[in-house]
């Protein structure tokens, strides 16, 4: 009888919800293959430490719902700079004939994986596991919908004060390179302005910029102002002072240029972004995703990431994923102006 064939997950990076929604589906995916899967702890880490174990269908049960990743996730810069590190690795899996390896993560993930492609006979697959949504070669990753609920929902709770005080919140969310987080919740909240790392202007531009659009929206009778920002806005060069306190601070010291009265606050949403239950797009995403990653290792094929493009399933080059450069989506941009009078 032929041997089972045996294959690998780990999770890597900044956890994302939706991680545990996809260990599960390719868990899952694996064992109806007739494939024994590996579940590795805590990413490479565990690879190095040899600290993985077999995983049945009922290990990963009650975890759909779950935020975080049950295998536990860790960074270990020694992956990329010692090959030393790495060949330890390697001799890990294959000393249990482990041939296939599904690495859910981001592009620090991605990186680690196309270099086991390269320097072992293990074929990988990447899951784009991060709530950035910062991979070209995908419309969307894993855990992106979930962050941008949290942010919409706490933009709704904020609102409710904002409305009963006149106040303007300016709203820190997370995407240091990439500004979807921002746009899709200032979308979805209602923004009056959002800034995003991709357009470049300068802090007092930006202020026109918010100034113009609290100003349109107070003459038309709103009582308050939402501005969403991307934290990425102040990690540019000279840019580190101009965070939402910053703005806030600004606002209420230039009143006059609003032409209105104005109580401005800042709020960092923070690490509550990254937690909590997956939507349920999410979970359909990484249930899809997960599926495919089995169905490549099955054909033997590797160095390939998983995404989705206009709502299909595709598959990628790790090395081509990595060159693509992300596009900001021009006409959502526009459409967050359009709306936003
Ligand atoms: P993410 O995957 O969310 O982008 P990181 O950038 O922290 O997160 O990367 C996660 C891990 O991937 C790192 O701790 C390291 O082990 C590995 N990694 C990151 N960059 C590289 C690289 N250039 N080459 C090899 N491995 C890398």
């Amino acid at each position: 009888m032929a041997e089972k064939k045996k294959i690998a997950i780990l999770t890597s990076g900044g956890d994302a919800p939706g991680m545990n929604a996809a260990i599960r589906a390719v868990v899952r995916s694996a064992l109806y293959f007739d494939m024994d899967v590996y579940g590795v702890q805590d990413g490479y880490f565990g690879l190095l430490n040899d600290d993985m174990r077999l995983l049945s269908a009922g290990d990963v049960g009650d975890i759909i719902h779950r935020g975080g990743t049950m295998l536990g996730t860790a960074r270990l810069p020694e992956f990329a700079t010692d090959p030393a590190v790495r060949h330890q690795c390697y001799d890990n899996l294959n000393k249990r004939g482990i041939e296939g390896l599904v690495v859910c993560g981001g592009d620090g993930s991605y990186r680690g994986a196309r270099l086991i492609q390269n320097e072992s006979n293990i074929n990988v697959i990447g899951l784009p596991g991060t709530i950035d949504n910062d991979l070209a070669y995908t419309d969307y990753t894993i855990g992106f919908d979930t962050a941008v609920n949290t942010c919409v929902d706490s933009i709704n709770k904020l609102r409710d004060t904002m409305a009963s005080h006149g106040r303007v919140s300016v709203v820190d969310v997370m995407g240091r390179g990439c500004g979807d987080i921002a746009v899709h919740s200032g979308i979805a909240a209602g923004a009056e302005a959002i800034l995003i790392p991709e357009i470049k202007k300068s802090d007092n531009q930006w202020l026109d910029y918010i100034v113009q659009k609290l100003r349109t929206s107070f003459s038309r009778g709103k009582k308050y102002g939402i501005i969403v920002m991307a934290e990425g806005v102040y990690h540019a060069p000279k840019m580190h002072h101009f965070t939402a306190d910053y703005i806030a601070s600004w606002l209420n010291a230039n009143a006059e240029t609003v032409g209105h009265r104005v109580d401005a606050r800042g709020c960092v949403i923070g690490h509550v972004q990254r937690g909590g239950s997956p939507t349920a797009s999410d979970r359909i995403l990484s249930a899809r995703m997960g599926e495919e990653a089995v169905s490549l290792l099955r054909e033997g094929k590797g160095d390939l990431c998983v995404g989705i493009v206009k709502n299909r399933i595709v598959t990628v080059e790790i090395e081509k994923a990595l060159s693509m450069k992300r596009r900001v989506d021009k006409h959502l941009i526009e459409l967050a102006d359009i709306l936003a009078r």
